[in-house]
């Protein structure tokens, strides 16, 4: 898909008259003036299309990998100034950045939709998750970075402190599903702890990266504190590994599996968010109807690519043909189609590779014995790329779509006679990132939470409870990841802790004279002693 350009910094076919981005409202200056951020001497350009129509967008010039390193020599150069700013300083920019996403949402929302196709409101809720997210680490700053004073060894005579210690310079390798999101939302407490951060978006979906990185500037962050480079996942992304302090990678579990070794090489710290094949369990006491609401968004929202969407559905003997009822026909009724109007409720697939995934699923569970219940083909009536959603009954342990991600509008439904063999089933697999439980009786759905080897459970919603309580760790167990963005652990993953501790007057030593044998009992007495006091 490479090609020349005369000039790499100006994206656009050559022919104006014949620039169909035109149409879109994406003119060749608008395009130039978001490419022009990315690190490129190599002259190659990869042209970009939008699943809607499939018309080019226009062309992305490539990274190499002296580019790479130039990247982070920028970056590591602007990181050291960086990092002697204030807290409240950086708090500041990000506070000014969520309001230019609020601002700007039109804009965010027409070229997220151009690029990826999907649903106008599911390009809103990457819109809001950005402003959460930049809302929050802006408010929780201090409770996070602000030097922590501990216990010494001995009171009054140790004195010790935490300081939390940027990083430098981290590598943030992001998918295309939620274009915009995953473009920023790992890099800002990246940034709010005092790093720099060099990015790779996914190719498919580099224009909305590289708006949001202009927000950024626009919102005061130092333009070379965040660099941008561009091109295939192994060469850039690999050459970002061989240089970062700290990898932020999301993606598929074979690519992160690829990471986590090279990142073991160099023997740097990484967090991995990777794929998921997540269960819905509806008890037999839940409101079927609002479950039923629940799986349609659950299962269906940005056309099922999204890495906590539901792709395994339970339901209890006692509610399993009301809900199905209720689930099939909510599913019938939605307004699918590629375009940026707000009525439509489910968008396009990305491209032809998610297409093919999707329907080889599809086919090969029929072709063993699967029912469609609703869905199941391609509508090229509406654009490219674009698959119905997709229910199926009789899925069995042959079949692609039983443990395989199919990252795509479909679902399978299973029975389950007792709540013990649903957990059962639902933790079955390799997978461990996010599950949905609906009841009527919130503690008793925690309890159930409590048993799912899963990072997230949401009660009476499937993934947005957790996704949008920033303060909760969000992440996977087992193959679905390691480490978490939000809270605490996603901004303490980009510091080092250092701890600094004074000793006063006495040394850790035996003291004036003293005997080993002597210190060894002095010391026994003091540390029975602080046990007593009930010090820790
Ligand atoms: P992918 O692993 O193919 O690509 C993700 C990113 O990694 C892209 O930028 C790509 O260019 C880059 N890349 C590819 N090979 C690389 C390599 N060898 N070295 C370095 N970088 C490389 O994933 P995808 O198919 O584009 O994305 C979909 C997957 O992402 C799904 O499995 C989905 O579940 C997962 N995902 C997970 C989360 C989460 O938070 N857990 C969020 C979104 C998507």
């Amino acid at each position: 898909m490479s090609e020349q350009s005369a000039n790499p910094l100006i994206g656009g076919p050559a022919d104006p008259e014949h620039d169909s981005t035109a149409a879109y409202g994406l003119d060749r200056s608008y395009v130039a003036s978001l490419t022009r951020r990315i690190v490129s001497t190599t002259g190659e350009t990869h042209a970009v299309s939008s699943p809607i129509g499939g018309a080019p967008l226009g062309h992305v010039p490539q990274s190499g990998p002296a580019d790479v390193t130039e990247a982070f020599v920028r970056a590591r150069h602007a990181q050291a100034g960086w990092a002697a700013t204030s807290i409240d300083e950086r708090a500041a920019a990000l506070l000014r950045l969520h309001d230019l996403l609020l601002d700007r949402q039109d804009e965010l929302i027409d070229l997220v939709v151009w690029e990826s196709g999907k649903a106008r409101k599911d390009a809103y809720l990457e819109v809001a998750h950005l402003a959460l997210t930049a809302r929050y680490y802006a408010r929780t700053a201090h409770e996070h970075l602000d030097t922590q004073r501990v216990g010494g060894m001995f009171p009054v005579l140790t004195r010790a402190e935490v300081h939390r210690v940027p990083k430098g310079v981290v590598g943030i390798i992001s998918p295309w599903n939620y274009p915009l999101t995953m473009a920023l939302c790992d890099g800002i407490p990246a940034l709010l702890a005092g790093n720099a951060v060099v990015s790779k978006p996914d190719a498919q979906t580099m224009l909305t990266a590289l708006l949001a990185a202009q927000l950024l500037d626009e919102a005061g962050f130092p333009p070379e504190l965040w660099q941008v480079v561009a091109g295939p996942g192994p060469e850039v992304g690999g050459a970002i590994v061989a240089e970062a302090d700290y990898i932020c990678f999301t993606g598929s579990t074979a690519t992160g599996r690829t990471i986590a070794k090279q990142c073991a090489e160099r023997l740097i710290g990484c967090s991995l968010e990777l794929g998921g094949k997540n269960p819905m369990l509806v008890l037999r006491d839940a409101d079927v109807h609002r479950a039923a609401e629940g799986a349609v968004r659950g299962v269906f929202s940005n056309a099922g690519q999204l890495c906590v969407s539901m792709e395994r559905l339970f339901v209890a003997d006692q509610v399993y043909d009301r809900f199905v009822d209720a689930f099939v026909s909510r599913t019938q009724a939605m307004t699918l189609g590629a375009s940026q109007d707000w009525s439509v409720d489910m968008g396009s697939l990305i491209s032809q590779a998610q297409l093919d995934t999707v329907a080889r699923h599809v086919e090969d569970a029929v072709a063993k014995g699967a029912r469609v219940l609703t869905g199941g083909k391609a509508r090229p009536d509406l654009g490219p790329f674009v698959f119905e959603p997709t229910i199926l009954e009789g899925v069995s342990a042959d079949m692609e779509c039983f443990g395989k991600e199919t990252f795509g509008p479909v679902v399978a439904l299973y029975r389950f006679h007792s709540e013990d063999e649903a957990v059962e089933r639902a933790n079955d697999g390799a997978y461990g990132l996010n599950a949905s439980v609906y009841t009527r009786d919130g503690a008793r759905g925690r309890a159930v939470a409590r048993r799912i080897k899963a990072g997230t459970v949401n009660v009476n919603e499937a993934y947005g409870a957790t996704f949008g309580s920033l303060g909760a760790p969000m992440g996977g167990m087992r193959e679905s990841g390691m480490g978490r963005r939000q809270g605490a652990e996603g901004i303490h993953r980009y510091t080092e802790a250092q701890s600094v501790a004074t000793q006063r007057l006495v040394p850790i030593a035996p003291m004036l004279g003293m005997s080993e044998e002597t210190n060894a009992k002095v010391m026994t007495a003091a540390l029975r002693l602080l046990n007593k006091l009930g010090r820790a």
